[in-house]
């Protein structure tokens, strides 16, 4: 399937996102916050909304059932960590935690912030559609994508 990454100027041939990273395929990855022992972890790629982070897994699988031990550990630990810096150096005072198994990509974790401008489109998970397409057709401005950039910068150096 085609995604087109956050900023509209790239556009690739992708089966499996995460796979993608851990082989290099996602160049360049100006989205990416922290890479750690088992987990990627980066600004969404097609969504312009500052904030928007993914935790991918660096091997291929879909569900949390299938972590290892060690992958246990590191991603409470670390998932834990992505919200306290979202919350301490974005200012996002409430995030959504998402993991879908019928996903076409591996294993990832959306952490989705809520924003003010988001309330026209009403809150819990119906309302995310709908602010993901707007992102996408409305937020590739250069200002936003400013503010993109300086969010992953941030939470790049608090972890
Ligand atoms: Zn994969």
């Amino acid at each position: 399937m085609k995604i087109e990454t956050y900023d509209g100027k790239e556009q690739k041939e992708i089966d499996c996102i995460g796979c993608a990273i851990e082989s290099g395929n996602t160049n360049p990855m100006k989205g990416t916050i922290i890479k750690t022992k088992f987990f990627d972890v980066h600004q969404d790629f097609e969504v312009p909304i500052p904030g928007f982070i993914i935790v991918t897994s660096r091997r291929h699988f879909l569900s949390i059932s299938d972590f290892t031990e060690e992958e246990q550990i590191e991603f409470i630990t670390l998932i834990s960590k992505i919200r306290k810096g979202m919350k301490d150096v974005l200012n996002i005072e409430e995030a959504y935690l998402f993991q879908n198994e019928d996903s076409r990509h591996h294993f990832h974790l959306w952490m989705f912030p809520r924003y003010d401008w988001m309330e026209k489109f009403g809150r819990k998970i119906e309302s995310v559609r709908p602010i993901l397409k707007y992102a996408k057709e409305n937020l590739k401005t250069k200002e936003n994508l400013i503010l993109v950039e300086e969010a992953v910068l941030k939470m790049k150096k608090y972890m």
